[in-house]
C-alpha cells in the first residue's frame, strides 16, 4: 500500500531537478507548521508517560492535514519500515503524508509495500502541518534542509535520543522505532494491515539483528507474533533482508576482512574509498560488515571504519554488552544504542582509527583475556 498512491493527477508534489522536494499547495493554518513554532527553535514538550506522549502526538495528527515523514540519512530497515508504516497510519487517519529521505533506499528494502513512494531529496518545502521525524537526535541527522520551518514531532528509541523537537516521545526500551509506531497505530484504533505489519516486522527484525541484540526482550517476540498474525511473512521478509545480498557486497567484505585486526578484547576492520570503487560497492553494501569483527570469540567491542569519498570517516561501533559504545560515539559527536552506535569522524583513516582506539582501549583494559579467547 503506497501512501502516495491516492494523490490526484496534478498533485502538488513536485520533485525539482535540483534535488528539492516542494509541496506547493496551501494547507490550513493550524498554528502548528508556522514559523512562530519553528522546528526545534519553538516550544519543546515531552510527557512523563507513554500514554500522554501518544495522546499528544495523535492530537497533532488529528488537527493537521498534511505531514512530512522522515528519518535519518542512510536509512536502515527501521528508518524505512517505520516511515512506511507511519505513512500508512496517516493515510488511514485520512491525512496526506509525504515520505522523504536524503539518501536512496537500500535495495533490500525496496520491495517493502509503498517503498516506491519514498522520495529522495535534499530540501523540503511546506506547507506541512507537522513533520514526524523517526529515530533522529536532531534535525541535522536527517540531512534534509528546510526542516527548521516546521513543528517537529520526534519519535525515537536511541539511548542517546534527545528532546530537540517541539513534541518528543523517546522510549529507550523500544526494540525499534517501528515498535513505537505500532503502539501509536494501536492507540489510534488503526487496522494493522498486512502491508503495515510487513513494514513493522522488518523494523524489529533488522534493529534486533534477527532477534540477537540486547534490545530483544519477551515483548519483542510478542510484537513479532502480533505482526505475524496481522499478516507479516517472517520467511519472506528474512529472505529479502538476509538472503538477497549483492555480489558487490561480498567483494567488499573480502577487502574488509583482509584489513581485520584483533587486539585482546577489541577488533576492528576498515575499507578505503578505493576498496569501494574496486568492488563497485554501494553505500548499503557496508551494512553489517562490523558484525564480522564483533562476532569473534572473546571480542567485547568492535569498530568498522569506512572512508567516504570526501575523505571523512564513517565509524560503526558494536559491543557485546560490557562496553557502552553509545557513550563513546556521543563523546565523538555521534550516538546510537549501548551495543550499536555510530559517528562520522575527520580523516584520514589512520587518525580516525587512533581516535577510536584511544577511546576503546581503556574500556576493555580491566577485562582479563581468558583461555581460549585469543584463538585468532
Ligand atoms: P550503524 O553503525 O550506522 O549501523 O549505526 C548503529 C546505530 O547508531 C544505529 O542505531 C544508528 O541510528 C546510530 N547512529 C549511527 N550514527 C549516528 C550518529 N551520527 N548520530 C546518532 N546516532 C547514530
Ligand atoms: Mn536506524
Ligand atoms: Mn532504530
Amino acid at each position: 500500500m503506497n501512501p502516495m498512491e491516492d494523490k490526484p493527477a496534478g498533485s502538488p508534489i513536485d520533485r525539482k531537478p535540483g534535488g528539492e522536494f516542494n509541496h506547493t499547495a496551501a494547507g490550513p493554518d493550524l498554528g502548528l507548521g508556522s514559523a512562530q513554532t519553528a522546528g526545534a527553535a519553538g516550544s519543546r514538550r515531552s510527557f512523563p508517560n507513554q500514554g500522554e506522549s501518544i495522546a499528544a502526538i495523535l492530537d497533532v495528527i488529528r488537527r493537521g492535514e498534511r505531514f512530512l515523514v522522515c528519518s535519518h540519512s542512510r536509512p536502515d530497515g527501521d528508518a524505512v519500515g517505520s516511515m512506511l508504516a507511519t505513512g500508512m497510519l496517516l493515510q488511514q487517519m485520512g491525512k496526506r503524508a509525504d515520505l522523504v529521505t536524503a539518501d536512496r533506499i537500500p535495495n533490500i528494502y525496496r520491495e517493502l509495500p509503498g517503498a516506491e513512494g519514498i522520495r529522495c531529496a535534499m530540501r523540503v518545502h511546506g506547507p506541512y502541518d507537522a513533520v514526524i521525524m523517526l529515530e533522529c537526535d536532531s534535525l541535522d541527522r536527517t540531512r534534509l534542509r528546510g526542516l527548521e520551518a516546521f513543528f517537529v514531532v520526534n519519535i525515537d528509541h536511541h539511548s542517546t535520543g534527545r528532546e530537540f523537537a517541539n513534541l518528543n516521545w523517546i522510549d529507550r526500551e523500544g526494540a525499534s522505532v517501528g515498535e513505537l509506531v505500532y503502539r501509536l497505530a494501536k492507540a489510534a484504533g488503526a487496522t494493522v494491515t498486512p502491508e503495515m505489519a510487513t513494514c513493522l516486522y522488518t523494523t524489529v527484525l533488522t534493529d534486533t539483528g534477527g532477534f540477537c541484540y540486547g534490545n530483544t526482550q519477551a515483548s519483542t517476540f510478542e510484537l513479532a507474533r502480533e505482526l505475524t498474525l496481522a499478516g507479516a511473512d517472517p520467511l519472506r521478509i528474512a529472505q529479502e533482508v538476509y538472503f538477497s545480498t549483492a555480489s558487490s557486497k561480498l567483494l567488499l567484505l573480502g577487502a574488509a576482512l583482509s584489513n581485520l585486526k584483533r587486539d585482546g578484547r577489541l577488533a576492528w576492520l576498515w575499507i578505503t574509498h578505493q576498496d569501494m570503487v574496486r568492488s563497485c560497492a554501494a553505500e548499503e553494501d557496508c551494512e553489517g560488515i562490523v558484525n564480522y569483527a564483533i562476532c569473534i570469540a572473546g571480542v567485547e567491542a568492535a569498530a568498522f571504519l569506512r572512508e567516504l569519498p570526501e575523505r571523512t570517516i564513517r565509524l560503526s561501533l558494536r559491543s557485546k554488552g560490557r562496553v557502552d559504545v553509545a557513550a563513546i560515539a556521543a563523546r565523538l559527536g555521534g550516538g546510537g544504542h549501548e551495543n550499536a552506535a555510530g559517528v562520522t569522524l575527520e580523516g584520514p583513516l589512520h587518525r580516525a582509527l587512533d581516535e577510536i582506539l584511544v577511546e576503546l582501549r581503556p574500556q576493555v583494559a580491566e577485562m582479563a583475556v581468558e583461555p581460549g579467547d585469543g584463538r585468532s
